[in-house]
């Protein structure tokens, strides 16, 4: 005799993935691709920056004292954990968007349900919904 249908479904506790629909996915794929787009501009204005701070330490360091040397190369060295950090943030981006492709982005680790858009493209690394996030700081 045949099982009712049913039976197998209700066994998995998890709610089922990919219940997102193709246009919220493209959504977030626009979200996260603007905010890769805008890190990279980002990214290459600290460069220039960093390239400005090093020729001006080569041109015009001839009468610089010690104090000024010191303040350029702490400048620099901003410009780049500046630009490091940004470099992160486009690979969580990246990163994202490799697993959005798999459809494995985008939901609650806590509770499975799906993170809004909104917030995703705001926080593209968050793995909670804001409900568990609170929930956790909370604690
Ligand atoms: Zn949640």
């Amino acid at each position: 005799m045949a099982k009712p249908a049913d039976t197998k479904t209700a066994t998995s506790r998890k709610p089922a993935k990919g219940t997102r629909s193709a246009a919220e996915t493209e959504k977030i794929r626009a979200a996260l691709a603007g905010r890769r787009d805008e890190l990279q501009a980002e990214y290459d204005q600290t460069l220039s920056e960093i390239t400005e701070l090093q020729r001006e330490r080569l041109t015009d360091s001839a009468g610089d004292d010690q104090a000024d040397t010191g303040t350029k190369t702490f400048e620099r060295e901003q410009e780049i954990s500046l630009a490091n950090g940004i470099l992160d943030r486009i690979s969580q981006v990246e990163r994202a968007l490799e697993r959005l492709d798999e459809g494995n982005y985008g939901w609650c680790e806590r509770c499975g349900n799906p993170i809004p858009v909104e917030r995703l493209a705001a926080f593209p690394s968050a793995t909670l919904c804001v409900t568990c996030k609170q929930l956790e700081e909370r604690r």
